[in-house]
């Protein structure tokens, strides 16, 4: 296994450990249904990919640009096709998904098509998402009713005053903030840069959980 790389019996383990809440709901979504429509399928697949990319981030008092390197999660293709095969396979059958599904793993990869290396999105991109009855992509905090945002933050141990205190952002429309606050709670940490990027919150946790 090279730097930066991880392996599919790895993913429950980090999804429970590392993933922000959108991917995680995306994840165990998959898990569940065995299927993901194709909005969840970009935002997941993207975030799952070996990439190492570049975020820039502007202090905008100081007007300084300071490079933060962030990378996918670290799932190669081949990896990546068994993954979501396997899931697949449950609902489709293993032949539909390499007829219809197996292109655009490989095209996000820039193996197909115009052979473009796509990157994850962004929390801004996904904040700006509009998922549809039935997608599961998008940012929870933007995108869920209260009940089902304080069903979610239990589940990841978001204890009752930091809970309140997310909602709060929420409310005020503060999405990435309120990511931020759940970052600190679960991880008893301090995130002074704040959330801007899902592969920004997987990093800033690895680092933290394993040094
Ligand atoms: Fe994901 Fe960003 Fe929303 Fe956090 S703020 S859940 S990382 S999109």
């Amino acid at each position: 296994k090279e730097f930066g790389e991880i392996s599919i019996k790895d993913l429950d383990q980090l999804a429970r450990s590392s993933f922000p809440l959108c991917m995680r709901h995306l994840f165990d979504k998959l898990r569940e249904d065995h299927h993901l429509k194709h909005g969840g399928r970009m935002q997941l697949g993207l975030f799952l990919k070996y990439v190492f990319r570049r975020l820039f981030t502007f202090l905008l008092s100081l007007t300084l640009c300071v490079s933060l390197y962030a990378k996918g999660v670290g799932l190669r293709m081949e990896d990546a096709l068994a993954f979501w095969k396997a899931e697949f396979s449950h609902k489709v059958g293993a032949e539909r998904f390499d007829k219809e599904y197996a292109y655009s793993i490989r095209h996000n990869y820039g193996k197909e098509g115009k052979r473009t290396d796509y990157t994850p999105y962004s929390c801004q991109k996904i904040i700006s998402s509009t998922p549809g009855v039935g997608d599961h992509h998008g940012c929870p905090y933007r995108h869920f009713s209260e009940e089902n945002l304080r069903a979610a933050l239990g589940r990841m141990g978001v204890g009752s005053r930091a809970m309140e205190d997310v909602v709060d952002k929420v409310r005020n429309r503060h999405y990435q903030l309120a990511c931020t606050l759940t970052f600190e709670a679960v991880h008893s940490s301090s995130c002074d840069a704040g959330i801007n990027h899902p592969n920004q919150y997987f990093s800033d946790s690895h680092k933290i959980l394993q040094p």
